[in-house]
């Protein structure tokens, strides 16, 4: 039990969003994220924080210092009655930012019983190799350069996009036992740029599930695309013969974490 990790919290809910939606979720929330998404509805977690907050049963918190380690993950995810929940997701923030704690947390979370959810910007390629052995379902995001940047780009103008990054991750997550692709579709997001992630799929990973999720309204975003636009987003990767479904975010409906 030697590994630690920079954390947020960790808490029980249901998962909120993507093909797994309703059910019974621990979260263990990385620290630290090195993209820039203009919706991001969790910029506390951009940078580590000193403390994490362990929530305990009955719904108190708890907080310890930075970083956390194995066995204290363990106790507090056992203590919220791990073989009650169906997944034990690893999220952020990035958790692929911190590969061999990802790796190590997730093999002994396994082992509670729940199965592991990664939940991922997907644009660190090589930190997944080394992590996706551990995990029963990867939750990838493919980010459009219309609403994201890298924490290292300029402020204003146009960014190189991810493309490269996904296609990789793509390839290796064909050896994951589910992938769950996830657009945030917002007003900014092009028919180009969801026609190439759609592309890639397609010819990279077509056992992927797409999930297209209206970007939630508030922090970033004023409004959410209509339904009339997802609906036709839908239609444009049913033609190509994936599996795409429309799922908007459960926890905000409920209003839990
Ligand atoms: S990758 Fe996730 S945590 Fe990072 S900025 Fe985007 S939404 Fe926020």
């Amino acid at each position: 039990m030697s590994a630690s990790a920079d954390l947020v919290e960790v808490f029980s809910s249901v998962q909120g969003e993507g093909t797994h939606v309703g059910e019974r979720t621990i979260f263990v929330r990385f620290g630290g994220c090195d993209l820039r998404c203009r919706w991001c509805d969790s910029p506390h977690t951009w940078r580590p924080s000193l403390e994490c907050r362990l929530e305990t049963p009955g719904g108190g918190s708890a907080s310890v210092p930075n970083p956390v380690d194995l066995g204290t993950v363990l106790g507090a995810v056992r203590d919220l009655g791990a073989s009650q929940h169906r997944f034990v997701s690893l999220t952020g923030g990035e958790p692929l930012l911190q590969p061999e704690a990802a790796c190590e947390f997730a093999r002994a979370l396994r082992a509670l019983g729940p199965r592991i959810l990664l939940e991922t910007h997907g644009a660190a390629p090589d930190a997944f190799r080394a992590v996706v052995d551990a995990v029963d379902v990867v939750s990838m995001d493919w980010k459009l350069a219309s609403e994201v940047r890298r924490a290292s780009d300029p402020a204003k103008g146009p960014v190189r996009g991810f493309e490269a990054e996904h296609r990789l991750f793509l390839e290796i997550a064909r050896t994951a036992p589910e992938t769950v692709l996830k657009l945030v579709v917002t007003l900014a997001s092009t028919d180009e740029e969801i026609d190439a992630a759609l592309a890639a799929v397609k010819e990279i990973h077509p056992a992927a599930v797409v999930v297209f999720q209206p970007v939630a309204p508030g922090g970033g975003a004023a409004r959410s695309p209509t339904a009339r636009r997802l609906l036709d987003l839908a239609s444009r990767g049913a033609s190509l013969g994936l599996d795409v479904r429309v799922i908007p975010q459960l926890h905000k409906l409920l209003g839990v974490r």
